[in-house]
């Protein structure tokens, strides 16, 4: 039995996080909150790293399309109007609350 990914080379591991972050929003964008692909998936860190958001913690991505991402960029995620929607439906509930704009 394999208990851990450590063997997995990365590019094995990053769509093996991909394909757990797709699954926790329902394959949805959290940005624009339409469907996405596997081919379109970026991986964004929705409080930015400079920002203080963490870099490893799977609390702090979400799937978003690649137009999605550049568009958000590295804005604190109560810049970017379309997230706004967003605000209380955040997994686990820590990063994304009105609180921190
Ligand atoms: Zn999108």
């Amino acid at each position: 039995m394999v208990s851990r990914s450590e063997g997995l080379a990365w590019q094995e591991r990053h769509e093996a996080l991909k394909l757990k972050l797709l699954e926790r929003a329902g394959y949805t964008c959290y940005i624009c909150g339409l469907a996405l692909s596997w081919d379109d998936t970026h991986i964004d860190h929705v409080l930015p790293k400079y920002l203080g958001g963490h870099k490893y913690s799977h609390s702090n991505m979400a799937p978003v399309h690649g137009r999605c991402n550049l568009r958000k960029s590295k804005k604190h995620p109560c810049e970017v109007e379309a997230v706004l929607m967003w605000f209380g439906k955040s997994v686990e509930g820590v990063i994304l609350s009105r609180d921190d704009c």
